[in-house]
């Protein structure tokens, strides 16, 4: 697994803002709150204006996380490796991951291999 660098989240916020900013109708209106980043550099304040908010909220819908793989069919989980593995229980999801699951419970419902069909 590898781990990115966090960018600097006042600097990732700043270019937001900057690209946001030019489409905002009412540039003078009254912010509707504000957001304090504390990072290395110090504290930053940014204002959040009515049209920053509004893009702020379609940038979150519009996020879809890189490890976000779906939902786990068996435990619900949401921690899927690159193989389809859910690490919360174990389920292997996918096409083969579906015949193994098949196969799986075939094997289940009839017990252990041959043992009552085996039995003389
Ligand atoms: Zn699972």
């Amino acid at each position: 697994m590898s781990v990115l660098r966090a960018p600097d989240p006042a600097a990732v916020l700043r270019d937001f803002v900057a690209r946001v900013s030019p489409y905002d109708p009412a540039p003078g209106a009254e912010p509707v709150g504000s957001v304090d980043v504390h990072s290395a550099d110090g504290t930053e304040t940014i204002r959040v204006t009515p049209h920053l908010a509004r893009a702020l909220a379609e940038a979150l819908a519009g996020y879809r996380d890189r490890a976000d793989r779906g939902t786990c069919a068996t435990c619900g989980g949401r921690r899927l490796d690159e193989n389809l593995h859910c690490a919360d229980c174990g389920r292997l999801h996918g096409v083969l991951g579906e015949v193994i699951a098949r196969q799986a419970e075939r094997v289940r419902q009839r017990g252990p291999a041959g043992s009552a069909e085996a039995a003389p």
